[in-house]
C-alpha cells in the first residue's frame, strides 16, 4: 500500500469519526475489535443506499420481490447449507508475538513488498494449495518464502488449521446443563439463506413464474479472525443480496446478465469505470458453476465489494435433502425440443451479494476530496469536500439565513417547512456563512442556500453547489422542483 493512499484512508476514517460518519463501537470501553456504529450522517447515508440497491432490484424489477427473514435459523440451515463444516479459513498462529492470521491474508501482504512477477508466482502456488486444502504446503510456502510476523518480526509458525467464522450463541432459557447442542443458534453468516428457506413460500404468495428474483438486506456476522481496514472488514455487518431462481441451462446467459447488470448499477451512480474491475474466479466451490467479484480500487488498493455467484441448485437441493420438503417448482412452459411442458425442477441460482458497509466505504473513498482553493485574500486555503452523488447524500438542502435578524430567519423556515417533506433539510443560523459552506461541503451536502436581504424584495435566493462553489439566484418557488430533479 503506498504510504500517500495509506495517509489518504487515515484521513478518510478520521473524517467519519469528526463528521459523524461512523464511530468506533462502544467507544467509551475503548472499542470492540472490528465493530462500528453509524452516527447521524452515516446512518442516513446507509439508508440512503441501501435505499437505492432495494428500489434498483425490487421497483424497477417486476420479477423481484423482498423478504424480511430473522438473523436467527433453525440450526440445522447451516449444517445444509454447508457453513457448519465449511465456512472456515485456514490461519496460522506466530508463536512468538501469539497473533493469529489469516493465511491468504499473512501471504498477500507479503506479495506486496514483491515484485509484480514474483507476486504474481507466489499468489498462483498460493491459489493451487487453498484450492487442494493442502495445508502443510501452506505451512511450507509461508516457510520457504521467509514471511515473517509483523509483530515479532520472526518466522516462528504454528501448523495451518481450520477456523470456523460462525458466532454461536444459546437459545431460549434452558442452560447448559441439558445437551448443549440442542440449543445452539448461530448468528446468521449470509443473508442469503433465509431466502432459500423462503423459496416456496414467496412462490406462491407472490405468484412468481420462474426466471425471478427475491431480494434481502439485512445483518450478517463472521468471527473474521484478522479484523482491520476499518468497516472494510467487520465483525457484524450488513449485505444486500438477491438470489435470482431460473430453469436449470439458463445459467449461464443469466449469469452474463447479471455480470454486467450489477457492475452498471454502480456506474450509474457516476463513478468512473475504470476504478472498477472484475476479478473471475479460479477456484471454484464444487457446486459453483461460475463466480466472480466486482472489485473496486480503495485506497487500500483493488478490493471486493460485490460477489456474483452462479450457484446450480446446491442451495435448495440441500434444504431438500435436510428438511425432507420438496423445493420444486412447476414450470408449464413448453420445452421446444420436446413439445411438452418443463415441468418440476429444482431451479438454479444466480445469486449477487453487496455488503453494504463495503458500499459505504467505496461511497466514502471515492466522495473524499482535499482540495486547494485561493482565499479572497490570495493565500490558499484547503476545504474538504465529500462528493457524495447528490442522490446519495445525507442532507440534499442546507438553508442557511444569512443573519439571524430582519426577517431573514423565517423566510428560512418557511422554505425548510415547504422542502422538508419531500427531501433532507438542514437548517442552521450560527456562525458566518463561509464557514458553514465549509461545514456542508464536509458532509457532502451538494446544496446550500442562502437567505439575505434581496430575498425580502424579489423572493430569490443564492443557491451555491457544493463541487463547483458556484452561486447563483434562484426564485423560491423554482427551488423544490430544481433539487428533486438533480436527486431523482
Ligand atoms: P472476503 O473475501 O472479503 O472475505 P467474501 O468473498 O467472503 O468476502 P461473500 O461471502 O461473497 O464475501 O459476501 C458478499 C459480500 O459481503 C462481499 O462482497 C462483501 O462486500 C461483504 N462482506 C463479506 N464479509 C464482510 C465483512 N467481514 N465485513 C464487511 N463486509 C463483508
Amino acid at each position: 500500500m503506498a504510504t500517500q493512499d495509506n495517509n489518504r484512508f487515515q484521513a478518510i476514517i478520521a473524517h467519519a469519526k469528526e463528521y459523524g460518519f461512523v464511530f468506533p463501537s462502544s467507544e467509551i470501553y475503548d472499542g470492540l475489535s472490528a465493530v462500528y456504529d453509524y452516527g447521524p450522517w452515516g446512518s442516513e447515508l446507509k439508508k440512503n443506499i441501501r435505499d437505492y440497491w432495494w428500489k434498483s432490484m425490487t421497483q424497477l424489477h417486476e420479477n423481484i420481490v423482498g423478504v424480511d427473514a430473522a438473523i436467527f435459523m433453525h440450526p440445522t440451515t447451516w449444517k445444509a447449507s454447508g457453513h457448519v463444516d465449511n465456512f472456515s479459513d485456514p490461519m496460522i498462529d506466530n508463536k512468538d508475538s501469539k497473533k493469529r492470521y489469516r493465511v491468504d491474508h499473512l501471504i498477500e501482504a507479503h506479495v506486496e513488498t514483491l515484485s509484480k512477477e514474483e507476486g504474481n508466482v507466489l499468489i498462483a502456488a498460493m491459489d493451487k494449495l487453498l484450492a487442494a486444502e493442502d495445508f502443510a504446503g501452506l505451512k511450507k510456502l509461508i516457510e520457504d518464502n521467509k514471511i515473517k510476523c509483523s509483530i515479532s518480526g520472526t518466522a516462528n509458525w504454528t501448523d495451518v488449521r481450520q477456523f470456523n467464522l460462525m458466532f454461536k450463541t444459546e437459545f431460549g432459557a434452558v442452560a447448559a446443563e441439558v445437551n448443549e447442542d440442542e440449543n445452539i443458534v448461530y448468528l446468521r453468516p449470509e443473508t442469503a439463506q433465509g431466502i432459500f428457506v423462503n423459496f416456496l413460500n414467496v412462490q406462491k404468495t407472490a405468484r412468481m413464474k420462474v426466471p425471478f428474483g427475491i431480494a434481502q438486506t439485512g445483518k450478517a456476522f463472521r468471527n473474521e479472525i484478522v479484523a482491520r481496514q476499518f468497516i472494510f472488514r467487520m465483525r457484524e455487518f450488513e449485505q444486500m443480496e438477491m438470489q435470482f431462481f431460473i430453469r436449470p441451462g439458463t445459467e449461464g446467459d443469466w449469469y452474463k446478465y447479471w455480470k454486467e447488470a450489477r457492475l452498471q448499477w454502480h456506474l450509474s451512480l457516476g463513478i468512473p469505470a475504470e476504478k472498477y474491475r472484475y476479478h473471475d474466479h479460479v477456484k471454484l466451490a464444487h457446486y459453483a458453476k461460475e463466480a466472480c467479484d466486482i472489485e473496486f480500487e480503495f485506497p487500500i488498493g483493488f478490493k471486493e465489494v460485490e460477489g456474483i455467484h452462479s450457484r446450480s441448485d446446491y442451495d435448495l437441493s440441500q434444504h431438500q435433502v435436510y428438511s425432507k420438503k420438496k423445493l420444486q417448482y412447476f414450470d408449464n412452459d413448453i420445452d421446444e425440443t420436446t413439445g411438452k411442458p418443463y415441468g418440476n425442477y429444482v431451479p438454479y441460482v444466480i445469486e449477487t451479494s453487496i455488503g453494504l458497509d463495503r458500499m459505504f466505504l467505496l461511497i466514502l473513498s471515492q466522495a473524499y476530496d482535499e482540495e486547494v482553493i485561493p482565499r479572497e485574500d490570495g493565500a490558499a486555503e484547503t476545504r474538504t469536500v465529500l462528493r457524495i452523488p447528490a442522490k446519495l447524500a445525507p442532507i440534499k438542502l442546507a438553508i442557511l439565513p444569512l443573519t439571524k435578524k430582519d426577517g431573514l430567519p423565517e423566510i428560512a423556515r418557511a422554505i425548510m417547512n415547504d422542502c422538508r417533506e419531500d427531501f433532507y433539510c438542514f437548517y442552521e443560523e450560527k456562525d458566518a456563512i463561509g464557514k458553514r459552506y465549509r461545514r456542508m461541503d464536509a458532509i457532502g451536502t451538494p446544496f446550500c442556500i442562502t437567505v439575505d436581504h434581496q430575498t425580502k424584495e424579489d423572493q430569490t435566493v443564492t443557491i451555491r453547489y457544493r463541487d463547483t462553489m458556484q452561486q447563483e439566484r434562484i426564485a423560491i418557488s423554482d427551488l423544490r422542483a430544481l433539487v428533486k430533479e438533480k436527486i431523482r
